[in-house]
């Protein structure tokens, strides 16, 4: 062996062992939701995947995510049917949260870990790190954000109703939506101007929903 093929030698080594070491730091993505919508039916395409992943049980997930959402739903073949129109959004931010609380550990951020029950409190640990938490479900904060509007969000709405004053009117997440301008049974999508306790006014825009 020359010199050369030394030194090519020990490139080979260090190129075979360096996607493993890329691997250790890479960012842990959480998936996205893969969602289409048929009428009054959301259907998660990629479920089993996104709980593959996760490395969860799709039916832990599930039960969290309709719990969240408020909703009815199952799991079938690879994708979760939620029995309601749920927005990409508004999935995608659940199955972070999910990740977040069940998953992720809150040390090294990667997804390497699981839960044990220790007397009645859920521990989260980390095969990466070694590092230990107890799960805290988290009532209110983030998970109540989403369902709560702000002015500047676009909606899609369906007008149910119309005021006296001849707007339309739609309900959203507790809100009664006034939406000047459109007609009972129109599907629009309109942004938040104004909102008063549960009442919000919004305007028709062309704009993509954003919840
Ligand atoms: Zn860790």
């Amino acid at each position: 062996m020359t010199a050369d093929d030394d030194y090519f030698a020990l490139l080979d080594r260090a190129k075979e062992q360096l996607p493993e070491v890329m691997e250790n730091h890479e960012r842990f993505v959480i998936p996205e939701a893969d969602v289409i919508q048929e009428g009054k039916t959301t259907y998660i395409r990629n479920f089993i995947d996104i709980a593959e992943t996760l490395r969860r049980e799709p039916q832990n997930i599930l039960q969290f995510m309709l719990r969240e959402l408020g909703t009815p739903g199952i799991i079938e073949g690879r994708r979760a049917v939620l029995k309601a129109k749920v927005g990409t959004p508004q999935i995608n931010d659940k199955i972070r949260v999910y990740a977040d609380t069940f998953v992720i550990c809150s040390e090294c951020g990667r997804p390497d870990t699981k839960l044990v029950k220790d007397d009645r409190t859920l521990i989260l640990e980390c095969e990466a790190c070694g590092a230990h938490r107890p799960v805290n479900v988290r009532k209110g904060s983030r998970s109540d954000n989403v369902n709560q509007l702000r002015e500047g969000d676009v909606i899609e709405i369906t007008i149910s109703d119309v005021g006296k004053k001849g707007d339309g009117i739609g309900k959203m997440m507790d809100y009664l939506i006034i939406v000047p301008g459109t007609v009972k049974g129109a599907t629009v999508h309109a942004k938040i101007t104004k909102i008063s306790a549960k009442t919000a006014f919004a305007a028709v825009t062309t704009e993509p929903a954003t919840r």
